[in-house]
């Protein structure tokens, strides 16, 4: 059986004074699994007066996954969650019905995966949570060494806890490695290189794609195993999950199904008491305004 492969460009972006490389959503792929939305932002070294902030700003309808690489960043929310993310470790914020955050780097050197994972309909009108995880399973596999940031892979169980079945995986060489990794046949997948150069062959499509930052490739339900092979240090995620049938609407920073939820929570956050969305306390500077509302649009 042939497996249907996608190679999608990132489009380039700005959040809060960072470079970042936008792999999801794309015109020709809005959604892997329930993983809605893949920023990879930096590297990049900035001076301070031009470091990454991003004031407070709302959600709905997502889990924000944070997962860093190189430097600090300190996350505030509605919820009175304060904490700093290092490298190695993940935040993930549950936003449900409603949540705000700010977010500040706190170090020249900034290196990060920002990354969305859609709730199914059962949970998005959940309670916000945040979560914080400091240490994540971590294994080897013909010389990459691997992250476990959700779901199982090899032997091993993230312990970051997701609504549908998500996989994600950090795969980092530091110089040749070759490895073939497993994958759950009724997962899409995708890679998404982070920095230098990989080749991958996924088993049931007949070419080698070779794939360098900037590039996801996606990889259709169906496909058992991939190998990769990196001559260059290397760094990328395999993201992965159950498909959905069908995708949700993006709008700003909002994960709904329908335009007419997204007007009225632009309106909720335009409240001065910041309505189901709430108050983040400490941030040193002014929130994020909405777009304008005639700017709802589907994505
Ligand atoms: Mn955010």
């Amino acid at each position: 059986m042939s497996v249907h492969v996608e190679r999608l460009a990132s489009h380039i972006g700005d959040v809060g004074g960072i470079p970042i490389q936008r792999a999801l959503p794309n015109k020709a792929r809005r959604i892997i699994g329930a993983w809605c939305f893949a920023d990879h932002a930096g590297p990049a070294t900035l001076p301070p007066e031009r470091r990454m902030n991003v004031g407070p700003h709302p959600h709905t309808g997502l889990s924000t996954f944070s997962w860093m690489i190189e430097g600090e960043i300190l996350h505030r929310d509605s919820l009175g969650s304060e904490q700093v993310l290092r490298p190695g470790q993940v935040n993930l914020m549950t936003a449900g019905h409603g949540i705000s955050h700010s977010e500040e780097s706190l170090s020249d050197r900034i290196h990060l995966a920002q990354l969305w994972i859609a709730l199914p309909d059962a949970e998005r009108e959940r309670a916000p949570s945040f979560q914080h995880f400091a240490e994540l399973p971590r294994l080897s596999q013909g010389g990459f060494e691997a992250t476990l940031l959700v779901g199982e892979f090899g032997s091993q169980r993230s312990p970051v806890p997701s609504f549908t079945p998500l996989l994600g995986v950090d795969l980092v060489a530091d110089g040749p490695a070759d490895a073939v990794l497993a994958l759950q046949p009724g997962f899409e997948h995708g890679l998404m290189l982070l920095e230098g150069e990989v080749e991958a062959a996924p088993a049931g499509h007949d070419a080698v794609e070779v794939i360098t930052p900037g590039t996801l490739l996606y990889i259709g339900p169906g496909c058992t195993s991939v190998e990769l092979r990196c001559t260059v240090a290397s760094r990328l995620l395999l993201l992965g999950g159950e498909p959905w049938s069908q995708p949700p609407l993006l709008w700003w920073n909002f994960v709904g199904r329908e335009l007419a939820e997204m007007q009225a929570w632009a309106m909720d956050w335009a409240r001065e008491d910041g309505g189901r969305f709430g108050v983040v306390e400490g941030y040193p500077g002014p929130r994020i305004a909405v777009p304008p509302v005639p700017a709802l649009r589907k994505p």
